[in-house]
């Protein structure tokens, strides 16, 4: 196995509904289509489209979410989203989705983060711990020592927390309500809120009485920030001090020296970027400036599925590109470990699951 693809990685900026496996949403069209409700030929090619302008990417969203938002298959991709993820050796994930209303079909924005639970519990192909509880350190290292023998008797783990998110096209009552629900569903493995959508569509003013609320309560907060120019909104968004932010492309000299005194981390999504046109160019990623100047950076999908991409990927990607060698990309890996939602007991699992893999690392 390649070491990207072995190595433990962690994965904090990843949509649900951008996460999907072709083959499922092609199945899911082709169910719809077949009922009349969507003329499959249309949608197939859209699906299989390789390169997208961000424009083009939310009108695929809007497709996508007409193939999935229905309780079943909510829980249905949940599932195989977190077995993806975990195939490729994540040991923690931070899932976000925006809870959906659709009242033809009696879904609430409750009913809907019920079905992502579901989701979660219904996954076998490794242990998945999403419930917060204190986690007994001797515990976690016979679990890290489980996962290390070669036994036969092996089972992977992986950590997954959820983060709603808030849509650029909802209104300020529409965004409390979503966090009035992360309050809620806190006991279940939702730890913070994340605000995305197109960027250009919305207003940080509609948003920031939640976000603020969000804060009040001690939930955390990542922000898409900068991902179109936007004078603005990235520096309200620095201001704000959100424990992440996503993206940050389009910044100013100012806002990008005000970034690095903030040490706010900041979620990479290099086949993202590329592939929207977002950056013309890996060499010019800004990846490279943030890394020399050591702040702090965490590789992210994104949206593995509508980008044809993987963590594994994303990492191998980073080493060709920036000429980083494996040990670099290890520890890049493992400072992840710092900015996750997660607390310190997680965070001790994580050193002693990146500690046994180092010692393989040859
Ligand atoms: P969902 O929240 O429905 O599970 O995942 C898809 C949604 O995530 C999209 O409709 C959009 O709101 C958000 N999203 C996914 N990828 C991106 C991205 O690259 N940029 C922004 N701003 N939002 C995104």
């Amino acid at each position: 196995m390649e070491w990207w693809v072995s190595m433990p990685k962690i994965e904090l900026h990843a949509h649900l509904n951008g996460s999907i496996r072709d083959s499922t949403l092609l199945e899911l069209a082709r169910v719809l289509g077949e009922k009349g409700a969507i003329v499959f030929s249309d949608v197939e090619h859209v699906i299989m489209k390789n390169d997208r302008s961000l424009g083009e990417v939310f009108k695929l969203f809007d497709l996508i979410h007409i193939l999935t938002t229905d309780h079943k298959t909510v829980t249905r991709i949940t599932k195989e989203v977190v077995e993806d993820f975990a195939s490729e050796n994540v040991v923690y994930l931070e899932l976000r989705t925006t809870p959906k209303k659709n009242d033809s079909i009696g879904m609430s924005k409750q009913s809907y983060m019920e079905a992502v639970i579901e989701g979660l519990r219904a996954v076998t192909a490794v242990d998945i711990d999403f419930i917060p509880h204190k986690i007994n350190t001797q515990d976690s290292l016979n679990s890290i020592a489980m996962n290390d023998a070669c036994d036969g008797t092996r089972r992977k783990k992986t950590y997954v927390r959820l983060l709603l998110s808030i849509d650029r096209r909802e209104t300020t009552e529409a965004a409390i309500e979503t966090v009035k629900l992360a309050l809620e569903m806190r006991g279940l493995g939702v730890v913070g809120i994340d605000l995305s959508g197109n960027p250009d569509v919305g207003e940080w003013n509609t948003f920031l009485p939640a976000l603020k609320f969000a804060q009040e309560q001690g939930l955390y907060i990542t922000l898409h920030c900068g991902e179109v120019p936007n004078r603005q909104e990235v520096q309200p968004m620095l201001d704000f001090l959100p424990q992440r932010i996503g993206h940050a492309i389009f910044f100013e000299e100012e806002e990008r020296r005000q970034l690095k005194t903030s040490k706010i981390p900041v979620e990479i999504c290099l086949t993202s970027n590329i592939k929207t046109e977002s950056i013309s160019s890996i060499d010019i990623h800004h990846f490279v400036d943030l890394y020399n100047a050591k702040h702090p950076l965490v590789l992210c999908t994104d949206d593995a599925g509508v980008f044809s991409t993987s963590l594994s990927n994303e990492y191998k990607l980073a080493s060709t590109a920036f000429g980083l060698g494996k040990r670099e990309m290890f520890e890049l890996a493992r400072n992840g470990i710092e900015f996750i939602f997660a607390g310190d007991d997680v965070k001790q699992y994580l050193v002693g699951a990146f500690d046994s893999a180092a010692k393989k690392l040859n």
